[in-house]
C-alpha cells in the first residue's frame, strides 16, 4: 500500500516534525563529526519543508546513551554542521520534550534540532506518554530516517497515533522506491549477490531473494557452510557447523538458483598481505578468505547479463588485501553492467567505495539493518506506521 509522501502534504505555516537519521560517526570525545553523509542525505527533505513554508523540528538518536544525558552524544556538533550545510541558523534544544522545548518551537522558515532522543529510555521503549509529548510539538509528522525504520520506537512508530498525518520524507521515498522495485517488480534477469560472514544472519534474505530473483550468487564465509554441507573439504575456513542442515535444506529448495564458489583464495594465515593460493579444492590446514579467479569470472558473467542486481555483503575478507580482490572485481562488474543496481548498506557500501565506483551504482541504501530486513521480506514498523495515501 502506498504511503503518504511529504509532497502530498500542505506544509504552509505548519510545524513539521521530521524524524531524521543523524546518527553520525563521531571522533572520540563526541565533538567532531567524522562523516556528515547522513546529515547531507536528509537535506533535500529539510529544504523541501522550508521552501513550502514549514517550521521545521528535527529529531534523531545518536549513539547509545542508554536513557540518560551524555555530553559525548549530544547533538551539538550536528547542529553546527547542519547550520553550515543549510546556510541558515539551526537552534539546538536542551532536550527533546517538555516546556523548555515547547518554548523554543520555531516560526515558519525556522529550524529547531531536538537533543538526542535516546537520552530518554522511553524512546526505545516506545512509551505512549513520551510519544504523546513528542507529538505535541508538531502539526505534521515526516519520517526520513530509513536507517531506523526497522525499529518500533516512540519517534518512529509510537508518536504517529497522536498526529493527524504521517508521511515519508524524500530520502525515505527514495529508499522505498528502489528497494521496493528490487523485490516486487525487478527488470529481469535479476541477480542477488549475497556475501558476508554467516548464513545464520542471512537465512531470510537468501530465502526471499531466491523467491524473487533469477539467480543468487553466494560468496563470503557463508559459502563454506554450503560447501561443507555438500561434503566438500573446507579446511580451516569459517563454517557454521550447526547450520549444515539449514544449508542443505536451502540447497534442496532453491538449488537451481543458487551459485556457489568453484574456486577460492586460501591462506594459512588470517592477516593482511598474507601469501595465498588459488585452488579449486581447499587443502587441509588452510582457510578460504576470498572467492577465486574462476568464480569471479563466472559471477561477473551472470552480473554482466543482469538487468537488476541486488547486493548485500562482501565476497571475502575485503578489509584485508589481497582478500578484497573478489569483492572489488564484482563491485566493478556491477558498476559496468548497465543494470539497475541496489546495494544494501554497511560493508558492501565500503567495498563499492574502495573500488571507486560509488557514482555508478543506482542506489546505495543508507540503512544496513533496515535494508537487510526489507530485502528479507520483513515489514519495517517505521514504514508500516505511516499514513496510507
Ligand atoms: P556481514 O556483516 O555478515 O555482511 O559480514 C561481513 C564480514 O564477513 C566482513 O567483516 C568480512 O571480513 C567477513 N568475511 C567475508 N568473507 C569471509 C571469509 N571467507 N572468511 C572470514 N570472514 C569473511
Amino acid at each position: 500500500m502506498a504511503k503518504l509522501s511529504i509532497q502530498d502534504l500542505d506544509l504552509n505555516g505548519k510545524r513539521v516534525f521530521i524524524r531524521v537519521d543523524f546518527n553520525v560517526p563521531l571522533a572520540e570525545g563526541g565533538q567532531e563529526i567524522t562523516s556528515d553523509k547522513r546529515i547531507r542525505a536528509s537535506l533535500p527533505t529539510i529544504q523541501y519543508a522550508l521552501e513550502h513554508g514549514a517550521a521545521v523540528i528535527l529529531a534523531s538518536h545518536l549513539g547509545r546513551p542508554k536513557g540518560k544525558f551524555n555530553a559525548e552524544m549530544s547533538m551539538k556538533p550536528v547542529a553546527a554542521k547542519l547550520q553550515e550545510l543549510l546556510g541558515k541558523p539551526v537552534a539546538l534544544a536542551p532536550d527533546c520534550v517538555g516546556a523548555e522545548v515547547e518554548a523554543m518551537l520555531p516560526a515558519p522558515g525556522g529550524v529547531l534540532l531536538l537533543e538526542n532522543l535516546r537520552f530518554h529510555a522511553e524512546e526505545e521503549a516506545n512509551d505512549p506518554a513520551f510519544s504523546e509529548k513528542l507529538a505535541k510539538l508538531c502539526d505534521v509528522y515526516v519520517n526520513d530516517a530509513f536507517g531506523t525504520a526497522h525499529r518500533a520506537h516512540a519517534s518512529t512508530v509510537g508518536m504517529i497515533q497522536f498526529v493527524p498525518q504521517a508521511a515519508a520524507g524524500l530520502l525515505m521515498n527514495q529508499e522505498l522506491k528502489y528497494l521496493g522495485m528490487a523485490v516486487t517488480s525487478p527488470e529481469r534477469p535479476c541477480v542477488a549477490l549475497i556475501g558476508g560472514a554467516k548464513v545464520s544472519d542471512k537465512i531470510e534474505l537468501i530465502e526471499n531473494m531466491a523467491k524473487v530473483v533469477d539467480k543468487v550468487l553466494i560468496g563470503g564465509a557463508m559459502a563454506y557452510t554450503f560447501l561443507k554441507a555438500q561434503g566438500l573439504p573446507t579446511g580451516k575456513s569459517l563454517v557454521e557447523n550447526d547450520k549444515l542442515e539449514l544449508a542443505r535444506s536451502l540447497e534442496a529448495k532453491y538449488g537451481d538458483k543458487l551459485m556457489l564458489p568453484v574456486d577460492h583464495a586460501v591462506s594459512t594465515e588470517f592477516k593482511a598481505g598474507a601469501e595465498y593460493q588459488n585452488v579449486t579444492e581447499i587443502p587441509e590446514g588452510t582457510m578460504a578468505l576470498d572467492i577465486g579467479e574462476k568464480t569471479i569470472e563466472a559471477y561477473a558473467a551472470v552480473i554482466g547479463s543482469a538487468k537488476t542486481i541486488i547486493w548485500n555483503g562482501p565476497m571475502g575478507v575485503f578489509e584485508m588485501p589481497p582478500f578484497d580482490k573478489g569483492t572489488v572485481a564484482l563491485a566493478i562488474a556491477v558498476a559496468n553492467s548497465g543494470a539497475v543496481s541496489v546495494v544494501g548498506g554497511g560493508d558492501s557500501e565500503k567495498a563499492i567505495k574502495s573500488a571507486g565506483v560509488t557514482g555508478k551504482i543506482t542506489h546505495v541504501s543508507t540503512g544496513g539493518g533496515a535494508s537487510l530486513e526489507f530485502l528479507s521480506g520483513m515489514t519495517l514498523p517505521g514504514v508500516a506506521a505511516l499514513t496510507e495515501k
